[in-house]
């Protein structure tokens, strides 16, 4: 087929595979391109190792999971550990500066080129990432790794022995603790001057923004009387500038005041802004060396260095073993470790279909702090100090929550916050304060007890163990030792789901976990109709053979949680009265294993009363229930759980009652023009506070770049003309679509009957839930390529910012009502019925619907299929939108025509 003349780019002569949703191409090492069905490029697969981008999603287009091959996005990974490329064709040429493929057909050269490209890059005199490749391939040709027999002949042996990355990586250095902020007023002027400042010189002065900078300093004024912060809400449309405009009074008053300001956020998008717009206010490193910004996130984020030298030393077999060298080489180049949202590329664990990225982490709280060889470089205990030293510290609602409600040091606990996203407080507060005793839940405290189970490789270790010089030197501590690896035999371990599937629990946790799957399966109502997804049924009416077996287990949580009470007071008071051989790191190490007995501690608590009240009346302040998680027709969790009803009550006394200013701020905080929800779901009723409110409207023309296109004509339950629409739509718009859907099913299912012919049509559409591809990297795909489209589901609604032309059409498949869960409906109950269902549906609509426009030049419409669409809903969308309801037809012909606004039947959006 390609009989063009070689391409004056050098290719590297092997075989390259492109397989997408239109067909697939092959390459042969001399030149030749064509395309060939399925079968013939497995066979091609299979012969020899083929160059391909991406091999578990080329595995799915072919349909043969065993795919293998020369993975350019490996080489990548490789050759430029923490460096961005979006992982496809056009993302590649990017990154390397190659010309983009014109269509499918040229991407196999574009591999071939790419290829050379790298593996040319490994012996030039500029390549920024060469130390430690040497040493990483010698690694990786012990591991037969693909790549590794062609990059021996490029990389040379250097001339020095390379530092292994563990001496590469910077120490971190104590620092005093700073004293505590001054109490200064910020003076308006000066406010306005400093967002002056940030926005530049040349930039035009916005009268809503700096009214909003204005606001936002009133949460840095000094406290007036104890427990009650200043809380600020403010409603802020969507382009007003609100990050500069609180970062400009946060900047000043961390500066006047010397005190340390956190900026939570949802999602990882705005975190990324976030730092980015931070560096108008502060520099990268102080005169000392320090951090002004410091980006924070849970420990589970971040790479233990510990636990990636168990995986490279052994601990990690196979592939994993690949993955962990990669990962080694993207440690000794990373910012801070991150691997979740980071600068580790997203699609790195993908590529390994595996779950070696969380085994990298510190997930299961088993660190042992100064014990660790790698303590003084380790990125979490670097990027805790660096926060308690930070002007601004970058962090995500979860993470505030927990820390202000149980950090080691009072200096890193939160006291002025802003809360941008701020619809997502309620949310995060929710799963913050929620208790859930489930099978997961407690092998994992077995583990943490214990340390694993015979057989387990790695590194993992009991408390026994961790505390050995504490056992050897105090006698009752020992004791407690051994008394709660005892009482943690109680607690479910390895195979007990099972177990529980074939009738024979063993222990009286895993009994009790027994009679909760008994209890669900027989409530359940829905008839098999939900097939594949999680079953649920209240904690009520449980008969007196499941109300004994919670007693058999509360006895035994409880016999586990006195030892572990009584080994916390032997860490105190080796504390208190430290002996000779107690040097500081071991005294820090002490400190941190009785910081995690606590967390212990405080979670068999909170097990113990949800068991407690299984037999007894109810108590209104929460939500119990029994139920069977259940995933791709799969068991995979089983337990108990509990909700706050009003998880704001909690949050109040945690995170508001300490503080001193709390603002929080999102484009949809206000239902409509109301306040009453946002008031309830901040948390200020519990503290009898009247917050401060404040609105702010966008600058967007809504009637000129929008309109909302009520699709009346499209059957529900149809799944063949909702697919149908999706795809004419997507055509009529040329891609740029988002595709929003409530339930994963009609998803796949509308997925699979249009991808293949969007795809002959030059239309690529990616899916959350069936590309094998982390949802950040599928937004950045969509994000780069103007004719992609996207299928997803909740994280979508709002975690996608995607300014310009490459959005232009979002989707919602039906509105989107609240899953009628047991605490949807205590809470619908308590939150006066149909109305609480629709501040939700509201809140949805609006959230999807600020996926749209994100800039002044963005033009776009959203398209709700739903024949009966509520009139009370419309107010939803931000004032002047117009709202048409019209037939699938109609809001083609408006899609192709580019048409906006002032159709015949345009509603009024008040
Ligand atoms: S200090 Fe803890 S988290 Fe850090 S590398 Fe060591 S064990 Fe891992």
């Amino acid at each position: 087929m390609d009989d063009a003349p070689p391409s004056p780019i050098p290719a590297l002569p092997l075989p390259a595979i492109h397989a997408s949703h239109g067909g697939c191409w092959l390459r042969s090492g001399a030149g030749q391109t064509r395309g060939v069905g399925k079968g013939d490029a497995i066979v091609a697969a299979a012969d020899t190792p083929l160059l391909m981008l991406n091999a578990p999603l080329v595995a799915t287009r072919l349909g043969y999971p065993d795919l293998s091959g020369l993975d350019l996005l490996e080489l990548f990974a490789f050759i430029h550990p923490a460096r961005f490329v979006v992982p496809t064709a056009k993302g590649l040429a990017h990154a390397l500066d190659l010309p983009e493929p014109g269509g499918d057909d040229a991407i196999p050269l574009l591999l071939q080129q790419a290829a050379e490209a790298l593996l040319a890059t490994c012996e030039r005199s500029d390549w920024q990432e060469r130390e430690g490749a040497w040493s990483a391939l010698q690694s990786l040709i012990r591991l037969r790794w693909a790549w590794a027999p062609l990059l021996t002949a490029r990389i040379a042996a250097p001339q020095r022995a390379e530092r292994w990355l563990f001496s590469r990586l910077p120490e971190w250095e104590d620092a005093p603790e700073r004293p505590q902020p001054g109490q200064v007023v910020l003076d308006p002027a000066a406010v306005t001057a400093r967002l002056a400042q940030l926005t530049g010189s040349g930039a035009e002065a916005r009268p809503t923004q700096q009214a909003y900078a204005g606001e936002a300093a009133h949460l840095f004024s000094p406290r007036r009387r104890e427990g009650l912060p200043h809380l600020l809400l403010a409603q802020a449309g969507t382009g007003i500038g609100k990050t500069l405009g609180y970062l400009a009074p946060a900047s000043l008053w961390a500066q006047e005041s010397g005190g340390t300001v956190w900026v939570s956020t949802y999602t990882k998008a705005l975190q990324r802004q976030l730092r980015r717009e931070s560096r108008r206010a502060w520099p990268s490193t102080r005169a000392d060396g320090t951090q002004p910004v410091v980006v924070r996130k849970g420990r589970e984020n971040y790479l233990c260095l510990l636990n990636l030298e168990d995986a490279l030393q052994g601990g990690f077999t196979g592939r994993a073993a690949v993955l962990a060298q990669l990962v080694a080489r993207w440690a000794g180049y990373s910012q801070d470790g991150d691997m979740i949202g980071g600068d580790l590329p997203g699609w790195l664990g993908t590529l390994f279909r595996q779950r070696g990225i969380a085994a990298l982490t510190d997930r299961r709280g088993e660190c042992v702090y100064a014990g660790c060889p790698h303590y003084r470089k380790c990125f979490i205990e670097r990027s805790a100090r660096a926060s308690a030293q930070a002007d601004l510290v970058i962090a995500n609602h979860a993470l505030v929550m927990v820390n202000a409600a149980r950090s080691r040091e009072a200096a890193q606990r939160p006291t002025r916050i802003v809360f941008d996203e701020g619809h997502h407080v309620f949310e995060a507060a929710d799963s913050t304060f929620a208790a859930a005793l489930t099978g997961a839940e407690t092998i994992e405290l077995r583990r943490w007890v214990i340390g694993p189970e015979r057989g387990s490789k790695g590194r993992r270790r009991g408390l026994a163990a961790r505390l050995a010089d504490l056992a050897s030197y105090d006698e009752a501590g020992a004791k407690a030792i051994s008394a709660a690896r005892h009482a943690a035999e109680a607690l479910p371990g390895d195979g007990w789901l099972q177990r529980l599937a074939e009738g024979a629990p063993f222990g009286p946790l895993e009994e009790l976990l027994a009679a909760v799957r008994a209890t669900v399966y027989a409530r359940d109502e829905s008839g098999g109709q939900e097939a594949g997804y999680g079953l649920e049924t209240e904690a009520a009416q449980l008969d007196g053979a499941f109300i004994e077996r919670a007693g058999a287990a509360q006895a035994a949580l409880a016999a586990l949680r006195q030892p572990l009470i009584r080994l916390g007071g032997r860490l105190e008071a080796l504390l208190a009265e430290p002996p000779d051989w107690l040097d500081g790191p071991g005294r820090a190490r002490i400190e941190g294993a009785r910081h995690s007995l606590t967390w212990r501690i405080d979670l068999l608590t909170a097990w113990e009363a949800l068991l407690d009240r299984l037999g007894g009346p109810a108590d209104p302040e929460y939500v119990d229930w029994l139920a069977v998680e259940r995933g791709d027709a799969r068991e995979f969790d089983i337990g108990i759980h509990r909700r706050w009803l009003d998880p704001m009550k909690p949050f109040a006394s945690v995170v508001l009652e300490p503080a001193h200013g709390v603002m929080i701020t999102s484009a949809t905080l206000r239902d409509g023009n109301d306040w009453d929800a946002a008031i309830a779901k901040s948390g200020a009723k519990a503290l009898a506070l009247a917050p401060r409110l404040s609105s702010f409207d966008s600058p967007f023309d809504y009637a000129a770049q929008a309109e909302v296109l009520i699709v009346t004509d499209v059957p529900k339950g149809d799944v063949a003309a909702l697919a149908g629409a999706y795809g004419r739509l997507i055509e009529a718009s040329g891609g740029g679509a988002l595709g929003l859907f409530t339930a994963i099913r009609r998803l796949r299912a509308v997925h699979g009957r249009i991808a293949d012919r969007l795809a002959r049509a030059g239309l690529p559409l990616y899916a959350q839930h069936v590309d094998p591809i982390d949802t950040g990297t599928l937004v950045d795909i969509f994000r780069d390529d103007p004719r992609a489209s996207l299928l997803g589901t909740d994280a979508l609604r709002d975690g996608v910012d995607v300014p310009g032309h490459s959005l232009r059409l979002v989707v919602m498949e039906q509105v989107p009502w609240p899953k009628p869960s047991i605490l949807h409906r205590a809470r619908r109950l308590a939150g006066g019925g149909s109305a609480y269902d629709d501040r939700i549906i509201r809140a949805r609509l609006a959230q999807a619907f600020g996926r749209l426009i994100r800039s002044r030049d963005d033009r776009g419409h959203f398209v709700v299929l739903s024949s009966a669409f509520p009139s009370r809903l419309l107010s939803a969308f931000p004032a002047g939108t117009p709202v048409t309801r019209l037939t699938l037809d109609e809001a083609l012909q408006r899609l192709t025509s580019g048409a906006f606004g002032k159709s015949v039947q345009t509603e009024s959006n008040p």
